[in-house]
């Protein structure tokens, strides 16, 4: 049997669950809408979010669909692949998500006609993308089901663009579902009149255990390496399998658990630092490149660039015009990649901190780094559970700094040194 499209969800027995019902509700209120032949309403799933919505027959009120849908929970945990595979499910010609049928197939794929994904390449999405979606998502589904829009990272939404997603959620067409990825529920992250309109599905940080099975089942990883993977990343299903995967990631975080036995003075500081900077910097770079090169060789090519006939003097200044938006445009690329690259490392680290908290408190706990178990244990009984939680918080202060943006260099230089002092 085909695992269905909620196979890969690990650990979020609750949200499946919930999304389930709801999959089947949505095709209860297409049946309906067949039937009567009257526009389908979709079933209110919150009393907030009825609006002026009446209820299909044969819709379960208490199953819950509704137009908007907030998915949130911390990092790894899977929000855009929750979302993904509830879009999965209203495709579905079963209503269920099979994995099977064309609509699941299409959805997965990334090619379904009624289904829009927005991923933000830069650190914010903007009004105009936002516009456009939303205009597009107003049409009739071409394959009689719903419009499903897909946006990730919606705590990157410009206010503007939040507004004009707004407006689309309070009065949404009949057969549009938005669904929203997003860490929190906080008003940081999405605007508390979206908020108001969206149900929300919290996923939760799934347990190793579980994270190391879909490395067994889906990638065909080893077992004793899917576990030790798994245990490392923290709950983060796709750091987990980098991890397992490539070397390079392996070598990256080894150098960052290099760090608390190399402090050995301020300049030792200052030098751990530099290269924690440099190393996020180095992979952002190599993250980014190929996608840089590619598209400038392709907008060069669009724009017949090199031309030397007539006009081609002026085609080339609309020409510098584009070739500036697209350097702009990875540039603001580039940034988040270094942002997203250095977050890891101070995860990493955070780690590592947390193994000498519980170590020096006797806690029965596993450390999240196996492999540097015997150095955090040093450090429990040289800094005492006080030093030990003194240090965690100088490494998740320099996070929630570089959040608020200080500059990463700053703030990380702070951290080694409170690191060193402890
Ligand atoms: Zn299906």
């Amino acid at each position: 049997m085909t695992p269905d499209v909620f196979a890969d969800l690990v650990g979020q027995d609750e949200a499946v669950d919930t999304l389930r019902r709801a999959a089947a509700a949505a095709a209860a209120v297409l049946r309906a809408g067949a039937a009567d032949r009257t526009p389908a309403l979709i079933a209110a799933g919150t009393a907030e979010a009825s609006g002026g919505d009446s209820m299909p027959p044969g819709a379960d009120p208490g199953a819950g669909m509704t137009h908007a849908w907030i998915f949130t929970g911390p990092p790894g945990s899977g929000r855009s692949v929750a979302a993904r595979a509830f879009a999965a499910a209203l495709q579905c010609v079963h209503g269920t998500g099979c994995g099977e049928c064309p609509g699941c197939h299409t959805t997965r794929a990334g090619t379904h006609a009624d289904v829009r994904l927005v991923v933000p390449e830069g650190l914010s999405i903007g009004v105009g993308e936002m516009r456009a979606l939303v205009l597009r998502a107003a049409s009739t589904p071409s394959g009689g089901r719903w419009q499903v829009v897909v946006i990730e990272d919606a705590d990157r939404l410009t206010e503007a663009a939040g507004n004009a997603l707004l407006k689309a959620i309070e009065e949404p067409p009949p057969r549009t579902v938005f669904l929203l990825c997003a860490p929190s529920t906080h008003p940081d992250d999405v605007s508390v009149t979206i908020r108001s309109r969206c149900r929300v599905v919290p996923l939760r940080q799934p347990p190793a255990a579980a994270v190391a099975e879909v490395l067994v089942r889906r990638d065909g990883i080893a077992p004793d390496v899917a576990q030790w993977a798994a245990a490392a990343a923290q709950g983060h299903v796709g750091r987990a399998r980098r991890l397992a995967r490539d070397p390079e990631a392996r070598n990256r975080r080894e150098a960052v658990l290099a760090v608390p036995r190399r402090l050995s003075g301020v300049g030792a500081a200052f030098d751990a630092a530099s290269a924690l900077i440099e190393a996020a910097e180095a992979e952002a770079e190599a993250s980014v490149a190929e996608a840089d090169t590619t598209e400038r060789a392709a907008l060069e090519t669009a724009l017949g660039a090199g031309g030397t006939g007539r006009g081609a003097a002026g085609a080339m200044r609309g020409a510098a015009g584009q070739l500036k938006e697209l350097e702009k445009r990875q540039k603001s690329r580039a940034t988040r990649a270094q942002r997203d690259a250095l977050d890891r490392a101070l995860v990493d680290l955070a780690g590592f901190y947390r193994d000498a908290l519980t170590m020096a408190l006797r806690a029965p706990v596993a450390p999240v780094h196996t492999d540097t178990a015997a150095l955090a244990g040093a450090g429990a009984q040289k800094w005492d559970a006080e030093g030990a939680l003194r240090r965690l918080e100088a490494v998740l202060a320099c996070r929630v700094a570089i959040e608020a943006n200080v500059k990463p260099r700053i703030a990380v230089e702070a951290m080694m040194l409170a690191l060193w002092k402890g």
